[in-house]
């Protein structure tokens, strides 16, 4: 992919149009064009990677520490009832834009947004403790390899 191929490329580059909140070296901030609620933001590195798995992970740190900041402006300039920090990678995950981001979306108690993810449908077999520590001793040998 392009920076001309890419949306968040060419807001990055200012070769599109975006209402910018935050810019540092690596990282910028900008409001969704298609706000959740009002305030909701997007922070992205200013260098094209898709999503998590195709960057660096301190990159991704320094992605968080911005997120963190844009998320302590949103809340003492709108007061929200909270702030959701999501970031969707691939589409099964439901990324739409395939540029890194992580969204900055204030909450209210009764704003009726639902998380894309059902909390008691699915496989009732993930509750099983057996299979839980079976996946995490799995994903303790890859993370101390
Ligand atoms: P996701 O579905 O997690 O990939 O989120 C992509 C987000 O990017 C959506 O919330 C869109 O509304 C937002 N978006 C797409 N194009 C633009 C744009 N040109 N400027 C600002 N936000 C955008
Ligand atoms: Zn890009």
């Amino acid at each position: 992919m392009t920076v001309s191929d890419c949306i968040f490329c060419r807001i990055a580059a200012g070769a599109a149009a975006c209402e910018e909140v935050y810019r540092d070296d690596a990282t910028m901030a900008f409001m969704d064009i298609n706000p959740a609620n009002d305030g909701h933001c997007l922070v992205i590195p200013k260098a094209h990677f898709e999503n998590v798995l195709d960057m660096p992970p301190a990159l991704f740190g320094t992605l968080a520490s911005a997120a963190a900041k844009v998320a302590h402006a949103v809340n003492e300039v709108l007061q929200p009832g909270g702030i959701n920090l999501t970031q969707a990678n691939g589409a099964a995950a439901g990324q739409s834009v395939l540029h890194v981001h992580i969204h900055v979306l204030p909450r209210r108690a009764d704003d009726n947004l639902l998380m894309n993810w059902s909390r008691d449908g699915g496989d009732d077999g993930r509750f099983d403790p057996q299979r839980i520590a079976g996946i995490a001793a799995r994903l303790r040998s890859r993370l101390n390899a």
